[in-house]
């Protein structure tokens, strides 16, 4: 089973992408001619199941990563468990 992604993506105000090369001062405001500015951050996970919006950006990351955190991910069984998988080998 494949790992779930969900990439966080920038918004304007009329749901147009806000690219990541529309930058922004440290205080959000636009510094590219065409931006409107960031209205809001979406992020929207492969499992299709999920998706969330907010003004926060740092917010959207932080409950990305929490959903995340409920797809078990193969690669990162604990180590006790495939030591214990390895002893029922011939
Ligand atoms: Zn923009
Ligand atoms: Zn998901």
């Amino acid at each position: 089973m494949a790992a779930h992604r969900a990439p966080l993506t920038n918004h304007h105000a009329d749901e147009s992408a806000c690219p990541p090369d529309h930058r922004h001062t440290s205080t959000g405001k636009p510094l590219h001619p065409n931006c409107p500015g960031r209205s809001y951050s979406q992020a929207i996970c492969t499992c299709g199941t999920w998706e969330f919006k907010n003004s926060g950006k740092g917010y959207v990351d932080e409950c990305r990563k929490r959903h995340l955190a409920t797809h078990p991910t193969p690669a990162k069984a604990p180590k006790v468990l495939r030591d214990l998988l390895r002893l029922d080998l011939p």
